[in-house]
């Protein structure tokens, strides 16, 4: 792991809280985006060296629409950038840590992949890897 990529933020509006977060940082998110196959929307602001990114579900399926009705809005997961992200999750694996489905594409052309909260004492885990648009 090369260093936290971005952390998750599960929003119950995200039209909403990018006003919030736009007043906060005094500039709008760099990217929105949906990712159907996840069942989110997206919105990335860039804080100096590091991302934040707002999540909301887009049905009720939705894992975030899921964790906001049972946790409430908030910290949503920990993202790490990986340089390959195949073998990262397979020694995370071998570690004993559980994944959470496999490698896909996630937002802000990336390779995603997550972990269980209940393997790293309360966080969900994503690693990412960058991926040629
Ligand atoms: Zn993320």
């Amino acid at each position: 792991m090369r260093k936290i990529e971005h952390i998750g933020i599960a929003v119950k509006d995200l039209k909403n809280a990018n006003e919030t977060y736009t007043k906060l940082y005094g500039k709008p998110p760099y990217k929105e985006e949906r990712v159907e196959s996840e069942g989110v929307a997206t919105a990335f602001f860039q804080v100096g060296e590091n991302k934040i990114e707002l999540l909301e579900g887009t049905n009720d399926d939705s894992p975030i629409s899921k964790y906001i009705a049972k946790r409430g809005e908030g910290i949503h997961h920990i993202a790490y950038d990986v340089s390959d992200i195949e073998s990262e999750r397979q020694r995370l694996i071998d570690e004993g840590f559980e994944a959470i489905g496999g490698i896909r594409k996630g937002a802000d052309n990336k390779l995603v992949c997550f972990f269980h909260p209940k393997s790293t004492h309360g966080v969900l885990l994503e690693l990412c890897q960058d991926r040629p648009e």
